[in-house]
């Protein structure tokens, strides 16, 4: 397994066409994508930074996972994606060095990636998702 770097982060928010706003309007970046996750309950909107993307998150359900998370703590920083060359093995790998897992194999994410969650209880705190091409 090697990352090579990190894909995107993930933030959680209230209101996807407001954060847009600031993304572009504040800090000059551009939304090239949004993109519905409907098993994920989620609406999603990109923004390129060099090589690293955000991923802004708008929960379409409050009992989606990100409906969860911002009842809970309000909306901000959610996960960090690393970019692997297979995100299936990686989770495999990872599980072997004895970290719990939220997705024992790899299912499709946004912009059709690959991708799988590692649990945060596990990661220091951070909830971590791995993705490939
Ligand atoms: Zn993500």
């Amino acid at each position: 397994m090697k990352i090579t770097h990190i894909e995107h982060i993930g933030i959680a928010v209230n209101n996807l066409e407001e954060s847009i706003k600031y993304y572009e309007g504040v800090l000059g970046l551009k939304c090239y994508s949004v993109e519905e996750v409907a098993d994920q309950k989620v609406k999603t909107a990109f923004f390129m930074v060099g090589e690293t993307k955000i991923e802004l998150l708008e929960s379409t359900s409050p009992d989606g996972p990100i409906g969860k998370f911002v009842e809970k703590k309000g909306q901000g920083m959610h996960h960090i994606a690393f970019s692997v060359d297979n995100a299936t093995e990686a989770l495999k790998t990872i599980e072997e060095r004895g970290v719990r897992l939220i997705d024992k194999t790899s299912r499709k994410g946004a912009e059709g990636l690959d991708i799988g969650f590692l649990h945060p209880k596990s990661t220091h705190g951070v909830l971590t998702e791995l993705c490939s091409k």
